[in-house]
């Protein structure tokens, strides 16, 4: 049988491979260890697996192959910042990026090929939404990445902030976190990892009742007109609507929401929008992370100056909101989510 009758192992969500070793006979905890093999140990094939029975090694791999993806192209920026390109084997392709901060290794991976939320400050948005990616697509991103940069680094921080909606592939993110949080699994800690969107609000709620991960809303307006324009959903869900759920959002009492605000000159860096941010966030406990807008070929939009972001900064951090300038990371290779993708889109393909 060639690996093209075998099915991928990791495809299998948890309950279709604990059923499936169910009906070999398999005891519960043999799961468990095959898991820790394939998430933990990311072996290549089932040969390596030591503590199981030969008679079901063998039967793996009858049965499965083991998905490995190896980046197509790894573009590393002065900053440290490396972007992974991975093609998939539709042809089509995403993208993932390294962040190194200090001790800290943050993997930002994407949830979709292209985007169906038409943001008019992002490049990924002017690309219109492919397809999502299945739950082992994201879980592979940081297999892959982690394999590529090993041993010199290990990834300590996941964020779902690259090419995509993660909301709107609502189930394929959720199964693809539960690999990433399982003890088993990919093993991070659920402060290690935050998922971002742009004010899905029913998807917000359902998120926040089975997951307990880090959120990251991207307002980057703090009026209707002006977030109308910036990101299209909030016509469907205004700021009334998602600053409700934001405040309904069931959380740890210690973690509090983080905001992306997005500066774009002349069109939200005003002092006005910054106090209007303010009344807007209204005393609760969260945090705002100012981001530079990274211009690409075309864009509509224009980087603030660094003057007016300090002089926003300063008229939150003034008000007690916490508040960072996220400065950009790999500017030189094209920093923002859907970049390198959109970058590698406009050239001919090889075949
Ligand atoms: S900012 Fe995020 S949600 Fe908006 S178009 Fe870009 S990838 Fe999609």
């Amino acid at each position: 049988m060639d690996s093209q009758e075998k099915r991928n192992i990791k495809a299998l969500t948890h309950q279709e491979l604990s059923e499936i070793l169910k009906s070999w006979g398999v005891a519960g905890y043999r799961f468990d260890q095959i898991y820790q093999w394939i998430y933990q140990k990311d072996i290549a094939d089932f040969s390596e697996i030591t503590n199981i029975s030969k008679d079901l090694r063998n039967r793996l791999q009858e049965n499965f192959y083991l998905e490995r993806w190896q980046p197509t192209l790894v573009q590393a920026s002065e900053d440290g910042t490396r972007k992974f390109l991975f093609r998939l084997s539709d042809r089509e392709s995403l993208e993932s990026v390294l962040i190194p901060n200090g001790e800290r290794q943050t993997l930002c991976v994407s949830s979709q090929v292209g985007c169906a939320m038409g943001c008019t400050f992002c490049l990924t948005g002017t690309l219109g939404l492919t397809r999502n990616l299945a739950h082992w697509e994201i879980v592979e991103q940081i297999q892959a990445v982690s394999r590529a940069v090993a041993p010199e680094a290990s990834l300590t921080n996941v964020v779902f902030m690259g090419m995509g909606e993660p909301l709107h592939n609502f189930n394929h993110v959720v199964e693809a976190l539960r690999f990433i949080l399982h003890e088993r699994g990919l093993n991070f800690s659920k402060n290690k990892v935050t998922v971002s969107t742009c004010g899905l609000v029913p998807q917000m709620l359902k998120f926040g009742e089975l997951m307990d991960v880090k959120l990251a809303v991207s307002l980057t307006g703090a009026r209707d007109e002006v977030r109308d324009k910036l990101i299209p959903v909030n016509q469907r869900y205004p700021l009334k609507d998602l600053m409700e759920a934001c405040r309904n959002y069931p959380m740890k009492r210690r973690n509090r929401i983080t905001f992306e605000y997005t500066l774009l000159k002349g069109i939200n860096d005003s002092l006005q929008d910054a106090q209007d941010l303010l009344k807007l966030l209204h005393g609760s406990k969260v945090k705002v992370n100012l981001i530079p807008f990274n211009p690409y070929p075309g864009a509509p939009y224009q980087r603030s100056d660094d003057a007016t972001m300090l002089a926003f900064q300063k008229y939150l951090l003034d008000r007690k909101v916490q508040t960072n300038i996220r400065h950009s990371r790999g500017r030189d290779i094209l920093g923002a989510c859907g970049q390198l993708k959109a970058a590698m889109e406009s050239r001919p393909r090889a075949s």
